[in-house]
């Protein structure tokens, strides 16, 4: 993985090459849009296409809770697409079982997203279906999923606590039928998961990282990660939804059945990633008592938003291995307010490099930040 903060200069699809656009911010509408004008979005779309957008709106919960694709995001995409003379566009979602994807359409401002661009919302629970096959597993999806000319995902950076991750991949399941959701778990997810993706393609993949759960699909544990990443291999961005969490790749086992039947590449260290813009916001206290159990292991002075969420994610990948107690009573330094400060102790991204152990990185990656902790 190379990261380049330069410009892309490619002219055509800026997707030929291995590549993720990303941008770090507090702004989400401004965000979306130049990471739109940078992927050149409008070009990959034919003309008069039917596009399909699919949130993940698996509970009827804001997206400040973790678990949900900010409206705000889709708001700004839409307007992106109408500006470029595509208004042929449908959201399409299903809430997980037991939960309604209508009253989630309402509860995460998508109903108000409808009336105001005119947009019609389609609720796969209420679609029929087609019985599609690969490698022998039959498959119940939407009639209407299967109409479109092109697909944009819009999963959000999440935890999930049986795959580890749910990013571009898994969230196709909300294009399936809930009776093949109930089949999804019996065959252990993850082998249908990437299956699924063999028979509906996706086309691009906006992913909202701004505030994603640090270990459930529900929410309830937000992170404020503060960044959007775009492309359109869904196994290369879900390899990096990993990477961001603080796993590898194949840790995420429908990552590896993915890449192996053809669904795209997990090869993420010869990836190139753009990224358009920092981020120096503060990072703000977080209400979720498991992410301020994790800060009580952090000495923060000025952190800047995503350095800060990449610490929290990475301590609570030490967390779920037991190895978090090793830091019992010391204190791992992060922030701008270290820079200069020459001291015994652990820090965490170019900042803290006068302490005695530093993981240098403007911010450092997630996995990266478990590596080093677990070799400290
Ligand atoms: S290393 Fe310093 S400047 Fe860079 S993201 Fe972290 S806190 Fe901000």
């Amino acid at each position: 993985m190379f990261i380049n903060f330069l410009n892309i200069k490619d002219k055509g699809d800026v997707f030929m090459k291995k590549r993720i656009i990303q941008t770090y911010g507090d702004d989400p509408w401004k965000m979306t849009n130049d990471i739109l004008e940078k992927s050149k979005l409008e070009k990959l779309i034919p003309k008069n296409a039917s596009i399909g957008i699919k949130p993940n709106l698996a509970v009827a919960k804001p997206s400040s809770s973790g678990a949900t694709t900010s409206p705000i995001i889709v708001s700004a995409l839409i307007e992106y697409l109408q500006k470029h003379e595509h208004k042929n566009i449908i959201i399409i979602e299903s809430a997980w079982i037991g939960d309604s994807t209508k009253k989630a359409f309402n509860i995460c401002g998508y109903t108000d997203i409808s009336k105001k661009y005119n947009v019609p919302l389609i609720d796969v629970k209420d679609d029929s279906y087609t019985v599609k096959t690969f490698d022998g597993m039959e498959m119940e999806i939407s009639n209407t999923i299967l109409s479109l000319d092109f697909l944009i995902n819009i999963p959000v950076l999440k935890g999930h606590c049986q795959t580890l991750i749910t990013g571009a991949l898994k969230n196709l399941k909300g294009c399936i039928s809930d009776k093949e959701k109930r089949r999804f778990h019996t065959r252990g997810l993850h082998q249908p998961i990437a299956y699924l993706n063999k028979v509906i393609k996706q086309d691009f993949i906006l992913v909202d990282g701004m505030c994603g759960d640090l270990d459930f699909e529900e929410g309830g544990n937000p992170v404020q990660m503060n960044r959007i990443f775009c492309g359109t291999d869904p196994v290369l961005i879900d390899s990096y939804i990993a990477k961001n969490i603080g796993y590898n790749p194949y840790d995420v086992k429908y990552i590896k059945i993915a890449e192996h039947i053809g669904v795209g590449s997990a090869d993420i260290d010869s990836t190139e990633i753009i990224v358009l813009n920092k981020d120096t916001s503060i990072a703000k206290p977080s209400s979720s008592r498991k992410v301020q159990k994790l800060s009580h292991y952090v000495k923060a002075n000025d952190a800047c938003s995503p350095c800060y969420a990449n610490l929290i994610r990475a301590l609570a990948r030490l967390d779920d291995d037991g190895l978090l107690r090793k830091f019992e009573g010391r204190s791992i330094y992060i922030g701008q307010g270290f820079k200069d400060v020459q001291e015994y102790g652990v820090g965490i991204g170019q900042c803290t490099s006068g302490m005695s152990k530093n993981l240098c990185g403007c911010p450092p990656e997630t996995s990266a930040i478990v590596e080093f902790l677990k070799k400290i």
